[in-house]
């Protein structure tokens, strides 16, 4: 499985930006490394212990598979590192390696992979609860436009759920949804390693909104988008329909006319800030469209974080690691909400679920909120 990438682990020469960037000022590039020390918790170190499994030096030993599993897949060393070598997909192929090779996931993350296995998403629930947030909104099941709402979504935060139908309404479109036919987009099994459970709710979710019709497909979850944007072209190809996220697709109605956008100037006391989600940003390269969106409600008072767009800090929740070393995310999370109080922020607006529900709870201690951006544009739009 390593083989794969042996090209991308050559490459490295070991120069260490992918620990601090010197350029005007020192930047901090890894958090796994601002929190563990040592060099095998940034991408230098990792890249090598690749090349040491590549080339049979060693095993995947209890030390070096907890060591792995800390890396928040966040892409701040890829994006930092001056010969573009693709540490996120090393890293990615070092798990699927270990999982073929038979070796053990943490116990959370096994257990993560038997309740999607079972549930279709990570919260045990039955499928039909994805009908639950869709009642009273009469959405078709077919058609050309569709709304893929993501597990958090449409079981945890209905109220996005029903904003992200109303905005897109607002916006003229007459979204399609595949409810109790929609399953978990595999993203936790894509940064676990398990790529053949991955690979099969993929196929399932590209089968089913194919014989939907979907043309176009919205999504609100920065998960789900990276997913479908970019790892499903690696699991199954070209996908044969678009997909944009939900910050994209507004943006551009904003653009053509068709959505107007009110200021909330003195709704969110303090100013607000946004935090750019790992997957929307350095995956995906949604940096301006969110901005487009948050600075029609807060032309004054809307303030960047020293470390925005591509060199903004993680969360802390990436690869599933919350559930897995929930006081190591904490620790990253609490940086950021630091950085959040240090712009004299009272909101952090995101466009991500698990970005807010990782960055709430530091936040809290801080009196900060942290809100999705769909919960606060909906008040916006006429
Ligand atoms: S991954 Fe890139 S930035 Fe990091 S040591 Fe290797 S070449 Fe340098
Ligand atoms: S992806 Fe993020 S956490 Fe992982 S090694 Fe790179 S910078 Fe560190």
């Amino acid at each position: 499985m390593l083989d794969r990438v042996a090209e991308e682990i050559y490459r490295c020469l070991r120069c260490g930006w992918c620990r601090e960037k010197v350029m005007e000022e020192t930047r901090r590039v890894c958090p796994a490394r601002e929190i563990l020390g040592f060099e095998s918790s940034f991408a230098r170190g990792r890249v090598l212990l690749a090349r040491g499994i590549l080339e049979g030096e060693i095993g995947y030993s209890e030390k070096l598979v907890e060591r792995m599993y800390t890396c928040l897949g966040c892409g701040a060393c890829k994006t930092h590192c001056p010969l573009e070598v693709d540490t996120v997909e090393i890293f990615r192929a070092m798990r699927e390696d270990a999982v073929k090779k038979g070796v053990p996931l943490p116990k959370p993350l096994a257990e993560v992979n038997r309740v999607i296995g079972d549930c279709g998403n990570p919260f045990g629930k039955p499928a039909g609860d994805r009908r639950v947030p869709a009642e009273s909104l009469h959405l078709p099941q077919e058609g050309e436009v569709f709304y893929f709402a993501g597990c958090y979504d449409t079981l945890r935060n209905p109220s996005v759920f029903k904003n992200a139908v109303e905005l897109m309404r607002k916006a003229g479109a007459r979204p399609a949804y595949l409810a109790d036919g929609e399953r978990c987009c595999g993203v936790p099994q894509i940064w676990n390693g398990s790529t053949d459970l991955a690979r099969e709710l993929a196929g399932h979710n590209i089968e089913k909104l194919v014989k939907a019709g979907a043309k176009r497909v919205v999504m609100s979850c920065a998960g789900c988008y990276n997913a479908f944007g970019h790892f499903y072209n690696y699991l199954w190809g070209r996908l044969p329909f678009e997909v944009i996220h939900i910050t994209q697709f507004l943006a551009e109605k904003i653009e053509d006319g068709s959505l107007q956008v009110d200021t909330l100037e003195n709704a969110c006391p303090g100013g607000v800030t946004y935090h750019d989600p790992c997957h929307l940003g350095r995956h995906m390269g949604v940096y301006e469209e969110p901005r487009i969106l948050i600075k029609k409600m807060f032309p004054g008072s809307f303030r960047e974080m020293p470390r925005n767009r591509e060199n903004a800090w993680c969360c802390g929740g990436g690869a599933v690691v919350f559930p897995y070393l929930t006081q190591y995310s904490l620790k990253i999370s609490e940086q950021r909400a630091d950085e959040a109080a240090g712009v004299g922020s009272g909101t952090i607006i995101t466009a991500c679920p698990s970005c807010v529900s990782v960055l709430r709870i530091p936040a809290r201690k801080r009196k900060i909120e942290v809100v999705n951006l769909l919960d606060v544009l909906v008040r916006a739009v006429k």
